[in-house]
């Protein structure tokens, strides 16, 4: 049993009626009213994200350019100044929040976020968008410690029509409330319909890439669309293995639980030209260099987490 939950109950309940009773009744209810983005969809800023993300996709230049679906939040973004008078923060999202917080919920962690598209977004749209609590899970005990999910729908419409949806979740959580391991385990990956398969290749003990069936491109990490041609057709093909270091960065800081720093993060570059970041093995932190051939295996992390690493070849070949 969980005591701050009961104190909660007892001080903010006298009616005793369930926590969760009481937070399920904010699904449904407004979070944002009235949102009306800063700018038009327009070219400068789709420009500026497709140089960011290194998106030469011929879609979104031109005359005929679409926005890359992906940018549907940056549309509903008020940027560092905020949005002024609008949009309407509804009343809901603050009392469910405080709600949360009087149950002793008081820290929150963003989980994941999920897009859905309707219709393309083109120069001159005009963005409009509201929210809604879509749902508040039950209460739930994670490694961080135990709370509700809250996710949050965004609609946002083009000229009045629905033309995609942002959901966002976060776990407003009880902090140190978990009941702890032993150890601290190493984070685990989010597995979600757009990388199921990757995972599935792990846990066979092969590295997965993804083909565009449409234009041939390799792509990874995995994503739904071939960003050259667009096209959602796609193979999954087993990667030799073989790769190379194509640049690391050396953690020193921040300190992360599970982790033992000083140690290095490969990007590394696979023999079919992808490149993924994983860990390289079998040397010291400092002795990782651009450049050094590396070869695929898996590490058993734990029960649950088994992972693709890239052991260093540097030193069977100074052997050899
Ligand atoms: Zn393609």
């Amino acid at each position: 049993m969980y005591g701050t939950d009961e104190a909660g109950l007892r001080g903010t309940d006298p009616r005793g009626t369930d926590l969760y009773e009481r937070l399920k009744a904010y699904e449904g209810r407004a979070a944002t009213t009235s949102g009306v983005g800063k700018d038009l969809v327009n070219e400068s800023m789709i420009r500026h994200w497709c140089e960011a993300m290194g998106d030469t996709n011929v879609a979104y230049a031109g005359p005929d350019a679409i926005a890359p679906p992906t940018m549907l939040q940056a549309w509903t973004m008020g940027g560092l100044s905020g949005h002024g008078a609008g949009p309407g923060r509804s009343s809901a999202y603050d009392e469910l929040s405080a709600l949360l917080d009087g149950a002793g919920f008081t820290s929150v962690v963003a989980t994941d976020c999920e897009q859905e598209y309707l219709r393309p977004l083109r120069p001159g749209d005009r963005i409009t968008f509201s929210s809604v609590i879509e749902s508040v899970s039950p209460r739930k005990t994670t490694k961080l410690g135990t709370g509700h999910f809250v996710t949050t729908r965004m609609d946002v419409r083009a000229d009045g029509k629905l033309a995609g949806t942002h959901r966002f979740r976060i776990l407003k959580y009880a902090p140190g409330a978990a009941v702890r391991k032993p150890r601290v385990s190493r984070p685990v990956p989010v597995i979600n319909r757009d990388n199921a398969g990757f995972w599935d290749g792990v846990a066979e003990h092969k590295l997965l890439i993804q083909r565009c069936e449409e234009c041939g491109t390799l792509r990874f990490p995995w994503l739904p669309g071939c960003g050259a041609c667009g096209s959602a057709e796609w193979e999954a093909v087993e990667a030799s293995g073989e790769g190379t270091v194509y640049s690391y960065v050396v953690m020193h800081h921040p300190p992360f639980p599970a982790f033992d720093p000083p140690y290095a993060v490969g990007l590394i570059e696979l023999a079919e030209g992808v490149r993924m970041v994983s860990n390289v093995v079998g040397v010291p932190y400092d002795e990782v260099r651009i450049g050094m051939p590396v070869r695929l295996e898996f590490l058993r992390v734990d029960e649950e987490l088994e992972l693709p690493v890239f052991r260093s070849l540097a030193s069977d070949e100074s052997e050899g």
